[in-house]
């Protein structure tokens, strides 16, 4: 017995991701260069680009992994990175805004935001001591968001939704690539994420087992879900996309519906990544 009525997960509402100037270095190498991107909720958008050239810090400022050096990001209005140079006055000192934006970012604001995210990455990052029940159970009942026991009874719902019922007790290493993949995603819907993030889900997988996770998101975009996704299956993103954003050298190159971007690419650079990677 539930001891608390809880919203099921679909229920979730979708959130708008705001990214607004973010600029990154790693030492002195300039690795975003002032990135301005909208996701409007139940959006899919879909990051195009070439190894390196910043779609994993992009997704990761967005989680709060990293912090901008210039600019900030929302997640439904709510700030998440914070300018620390340049500013208004561009003199290199915070202003009273980003004293205020400071002071507003707690940690448990980011906490707070952060499940609002879900980041399901390339090599699944399941705990291989528990069970695909207990991974996709453990944030919800660790968060104090759900008791045990519901917990559980939302991991098994979930797990069904991924078509992984009859996996519940398994552990990590006695699944395929594609189940280990979609138990990961299972466990980023356990905390009824506004969005969730996606870097390069299926590139760690054998061809064959490519198609089960891709199904798996096309689901949730139908179902409404906000997603940004980083992929190289050009296929999937001319299907599922609602924009796709072609990042090059940390900077947005071309971003549009997929009919042009992918289809009709104004740029030489992306015409010459998308003829490498059809
Ligand atoms: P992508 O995901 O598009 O391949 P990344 O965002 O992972 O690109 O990396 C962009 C650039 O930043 C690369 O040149 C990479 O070497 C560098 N980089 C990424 N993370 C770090 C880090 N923690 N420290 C130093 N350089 C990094
Ligand atoms: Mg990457």
């Amino acid at each position: 017995m539930t001891a608390t009525p809880r919203e099921a997960p679909a229920d979730a509402p979708a959130a708008t991701v705001e990214v607004h100037d973010v600029h990154k270095w790693y030492g002195t190498h300039l690795v975003l260069g002032g990135i301005d991107l909208t996701v409007r909720p139940g959006e899919v958008t879909v990051v195009l680009g070439p190894s390196g050239s910043g779609k994993s810090t992009l997704l990761r400022i967005i989680n709060h992994l990293e912090k901008p050096d210039i600019g900030h990001v929302s997640v439904n209005g709510e700030l998440i990175g914070v300018k620390r140079r340049g500013g208004r006055r561009r003199t290199g000192v915070p202003t009273a805004e980003d004293r205020g934006r400071l002071k507003e970012l707690s940690e448990r604001t980011i906490l707070t935001q952060r499940g609002r995210i879900g980041f399901v990455f390339q090599n699944f990052h399941l705990f291989p001591h528990l069970t695909a029940l207990e991974n996709v159970a453990a944030a919800p009942a660790a968060t104090g968001r759900l008791g045990k026991a519901e917990a559980r009874e939302l991991a098994r719902e979930l797990l069904g939704r991924v078509g992984l019922a009859d996996k519940a007790g398994a552990y990590p290493r006695r699944l395929s690539g594609g189940q280990q993949q979609r138990v990961a995603i299972a466990r980023a819907l356990a905390l009824r994420p506004g969005v969730i993030l996606f870097d390069e889900p299926t590139s760690a997988l054998d061809p064959e087992l490519v198609g089960e996770v891709l199904a798996v998101i096309k689901d949730l975009a139908a179902g409404g879900t906000t997603l940004v996704i980083v992929t190289h299956e050009i296929g999937f993103a001319r299907e599922i996309a609602d924009r796709v954003v072609f990042l090059d050298g940390g900077r947005i190159v071309e971003q549009g519906p997929p009919s042009e971007v992918l289809d009709r690419p104004r740029h030489e650079r992306t015409r010459d990544f998308l003829s490498k990677v059809l």
